[in-house]
């Protein structure tokens, strides 16, 4: 028993109860019940305070509730939520131009969550190769990287390699050819006639922050430009700020095709996602072939617009580069003291824990009685991805606590 069941109190069994009563089983979450939020801190039902280290994996890189996007959320409610697209809402306008400026793209397509944002990117891409490219009809292939995570629905299982996220969920959607992670000739080696695009994230995040070799992120560019495949990076958890830039593919001056984007461009008060591309890509999408009864509705463009306005500032970059470094010393002082490894970009961190000490899990949970909030992924990864508007002292706080954590566990 850790001490967060020992000292679990019969309010938290009782949520806890109910949830796992009615509430399908697809998640194994740690055993807190959170109540409120501000900033980079929640409480829990018995009134116990946490460092949010996770921060809804990075949809709340500006923190629980930021007051701007309060405010803004507040007035809109107060006018319009949602009209549909079968009329123009003078809220979605100002946000794909504002979206489209910010990724340098000439055109958006609002959605929802990130597995629809990342299933537009697939259907965009397969039209674009038909119709601009000139692949046979049927044949379009999208090479996908082994390891990653792009969402949850049929078409998306289909290409991930982990076998609980696709077991008993066949039969599975074709068209889509694997390659390892970071392996640009094994790219270059999939890429024939019938590839239209390379679907990828430029850091992967649930992977456990795995991070691309020097020069991968250029070279799948010249590679993309070279041979007309469109570069469509999944920048849904990796993009708007989180790892010091606006883009994780900044980080090597690169400019994809296609972003695609979620979580955080909804400031974590609602679900926003989008794809931003040129109009040679999105000028093929027609009335009718594409939809959503809530993408681009006026409540998330209002709250999207809000949160690429805070984003044009670079303020949430720079924390994001500043505290990452000292996220980064802090964490590699524990590399042999606990941790094998330490893997950071931004504030964005996978340590793996010394399997012989504790698994990921068991990490997490005593984390979680010291009032920090991380959640394990792949066994032996903790990851840590705090809201960008932490301080220097918060952050030296969980490194504290990861600390006291090993050092415990030794
Ligand atoms: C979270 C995530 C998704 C899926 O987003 P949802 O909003 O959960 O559908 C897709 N790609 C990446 C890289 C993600 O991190």
């Amino acid at each position: 028993m850790t001490s967060v069941d020992a000292g679990q109190t019969a309010r938290s069994a009782e949520h806890i109860a109910l949830t796992e009563r009615y509430a399908a089983h697809n998640y194994h979450p740690l055993p807190v019940v959170l109540t409120d939020g501000e900033g980079a801190w929640v409480t829990d039902v018995e009134g116990r305070r946490y460092l949010d280290c996770l921060a809804g994996y990075s949809a709340l890189n500006f923190g629980h509730r930021p007051p701007r996007l309060v405010q803004r959320a507040r007035e809109q409610l107060d006018r319009l939520t949602l009209t549909s697209r079968a009329f123009h809402n003078d809220q979605l306008g100002p946000f794909a131009h504002a979206l489209a400026d910010l990724t340098g793209k000439e055109m958006v397509l609002p959605m929802n969550t990130g597995a629809e944002a990342v299933e537009t990117a697939l259907k965009v891409s397969r039209k674009w190769g038909y119709r601009a490219k000139g692949v046979a009809p049927g044949e379009a292939t999208i090479v996908t990287m082994r390891g990653n995570f792009h969402g949850r629905t049929t078409t998306i299982v289909s290409f991930s390699d982990d076998e609980v996220a696709t077991a008993d969920y066949g039969p599975f959607t074709p068209g889509f050819r694997s390659v390892p992670y970071g392996d640009l000739a094994a790219a270059a080696a999939a890429f024939d006639d019938s590839v239209v695009a390379v679907l990828f994230e430029p850091v992967q995040g649930e992977g456990g922050v795995v991070l691309p070799p020097d020069g991968f992120l250029r070279g799948l560019r010249e590679l993309c430009t070279e041979r007309r495949v469109l570069m469509v990076a999944d920048e849904i958890q990796s993009g708007l700020g989180r790892t010091g830039r606006t883009f994780a593919c900044d980080h090597e001056g690169v400019v994809p095709d296609v972003y695609v984007l979620g979580k955080a461009l909804g400031g974590g008060l609602y679900p926003v996602s989008a794809i931003a591309a040129d109009t040679d890509v999105l000028g093929l999408v027609t009335p009718g072939s594409h939809g959503s009864t809530f993408g681009g509705n006026p409540l998330a463009a209002a709250i999207g617009h809000e949160v690429v306005a805070m984003l044009r500032t670079g303020e949430y970059q720079e924390r994001a580069r500043r505290l990452g470094e000292r996220l980064e010393r802090g964490l590699t002082r524990l590399v042999g003291r606990g941790l094998d490894a330490v893997r950071v970009r931004g504030l964005w961190a996978g340590a793996d824990i010394d399997p012989r000490l504790m698994t990921g899990r068991a990490a997490s949970e005593a984390l979680l009685a010291l009032g920090v909030l991380a959640k394990d992924t792949h066994g032996s990864t903790v990851r840590f991805a705090p809201p960008l508007t932490i301080s220097e002292d918060e952050v030296d706080l969980l490194v504290d606590r990861l600390t006291t954590v090993l050092d415990e566990a030794a």
